[in-house]
């Protein structure tokens, strides 16, 4: 029986498990997929220990998605601009990859019928999930994509990171009266404090987008302020988490599972 597990800390609220286990299910493949929650400063080991034992593959959450990008000896090219890794493969060398970007934008295509080409695009938040979803998104050509951080110097330096691809703007949230976005994803953590960043009104458009990284049982509060000023539709960050889970395990099986009946089930019951 192959072994996965997925790194983080804390772990316990990770639906991870409960994904790999439901993919493997429907797809009849024979695996174990479990927790694994290392002190702090002891992922390196901890990972070293899982391949000792087998492990044929891992996926990596907060904190440790930039040390697995520093460990991983080859990376794809999507896990090297997001400098930060999700999933590994653990073969003769580790090879680092990053799934977040293709999540969000499967589940904004597919599941929600929203596709980026030509839109004006608005990302709130530099940080790590951020970071991670610029390349993809920007490989989806939208008509300009502005990253807006409540530090706006993180956002410049964020941009800045992308400068030779173009087309990526890096400015402070007071820095967005007048714009317009038809899609705006909040890549911040704010949710999970029951906070929105502060933005302008006006900032979105007729007919827009709103999405959340950020998940939960109840619409999370950027989702309502997007609702209140004019979003057509919202989604939350639970299908971009089924959707990089599908991304990790089709690296791992080489077989796409269904993602829709999970985030489903997962929408009716959010427990790990
Ligand atoms: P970081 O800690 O790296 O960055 C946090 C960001 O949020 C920064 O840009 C910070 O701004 C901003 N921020 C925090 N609080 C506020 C606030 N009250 N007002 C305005 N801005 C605020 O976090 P990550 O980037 O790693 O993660 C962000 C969120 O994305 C998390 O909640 C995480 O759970 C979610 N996520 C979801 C995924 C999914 O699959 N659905 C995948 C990855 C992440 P500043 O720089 O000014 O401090």
């Amino acid at each position: 029986m192959d072994l996965y597990a997925v790194f983080g800390h804390p772990v316990g609220h990770s639906l991870s498990p409960r994904i790999h286990r439901l993919f493997a299910e429907e797809t009849a493949q024979q695996m174990e997929y479990e927790r694994r929650e290392p002190p702090m400063d002891g992922f390196a080991e901890a990972l070293a220990a899982f391949q000792e034992e087998g492990g044929a593959g891992a996926n990596v959450t907060v904190p440790f998605k930039e040390t697995a990008w520093d460990l991983a000896e080859q990376r794809s090219e999507r896990a090297e601009r997001a400098g930060a890794v999700n999933t590994l493969i653990c073969g003769e060398s580790l090879y680092g990859d990053n799934t977040d970007g293709e999540g969000l934008i499967n589940d904004l295509r597919n599941n929600l019928g929203v596709g980026l080409a030509g839109k004006r695009l608005l990302i709130i938040g530099a940080g790590g999930a951020a970071r991670g979803v610029l390349a993809p998104l920007l490989a989806e050509q939208p008509a300009n994509l502005v990253i807006a951080n409540r530090t706006a110097e993180r956002a410049q330096v964020l941009a800045a990171a992308f400068d030779d691809i173009g087309g990526v703007e890096g400015i402070g949230l007071d820095e967005l009266d007048g714009e317009r976005f038809e899609v705006v994803i909040n890549a911040t953590s704010s949710g999970l404090d029951g906070e929105v960043p502060t933005l302008p009104e006006s900032i979105v458009a007729d007919g827009a987008t709103a999405y959340d990284m950020v998940y939960g049982a109840e619409p999370t509060p950027f989702l309502r302020w997007a609702s209140a000023n004019g979003a057509f539709r919202t989604r939350d960050g639970l299908g971009m988490l089924v959707e990089q889970a599908a991304g990790a395990f089709e690296l791992w099986r080489h077989i796409r599972p269904s993602t829709e009946p999970v985030i489903e089930t997962l929408r009716h019951d959010t427990r790990p």
